[in-house]
């Protein structure tokens, strides 16, 4: 796993995993399925292929009922053909994966559009003690979160299918 850098943040063990996103159990973060408002946090336990940076997910993070487990041949060259149908003697290694990377929404290909941070995790780095140092360093961040809070709703549930969506 690539980290950029880890922190230690009271109470919410955290690293960054990309150059404005943090993850980590510690993290309060919506599932990434559209229209799930479920609070989960960007623990292993929700990540998409089970690890963050992986070879098999989408670097996502999604609640239970947004994942499912999915077998994937490790010497796929395309990205269909790493799902398993398992019809001769396979091998496969069976990862929990969004519903993107197992295959079942191909709409997706890519994973889907990610969502904006959770209010919670924004309001901590703005508030806490134990990221005054990252504010004086990021003065700029600090201003746009604000910004952001401000305009930042709870993303409206919408009502869910287990349809596909086309
Ligand atoms: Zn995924
Ligand atoms: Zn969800
Ligand atoms: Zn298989």
């Amino acid at each position: 796993m690539f980290l950029w850098g880890a922190k230690n943040s009271m109470g919410y063990a955290c690293y960054r995993i990309s150059r404005d996103r943090w993850g980590g159990y510690g993290v309060p973060a919506w599932c990434g399925y559209p229209g799930c408002s479920k609070k989960i946090d960007r623990g292993m336990a929700y990540a998409c292929g089970e690890e963050p940076f992986s070879e098999i997910g989408c670097d996502d993070y999604f609640c239970e009922k947004h994942r499912e487990v999915q077998g994937f041949k490790m010497n796929g060259e395309s990205f269909l053909d790493y799902l398993c149908d398992h019809e001769e003697d396979c091998d496969c290694t069976f990862k929990e994966v969004c519903f993107s990377c197992s295959g079942k929404e191909q709409q997706y290909p890519y994973g889907y559009p990610t969502k904006p941070e959770h209010h919670d995790w924004l309001k901590h780095q703005l508030k806490d003690k134990s990221w005054a140092e990252w504010r004086k360093e990021n003065p700029e961040k600090v201003e746009a979160y604000k910004v952001l809070l401000r305009f930042l709703k709870k993303p409206r549930p919408k009502k869910e299918s287990n349809k596909p969506l086309i």
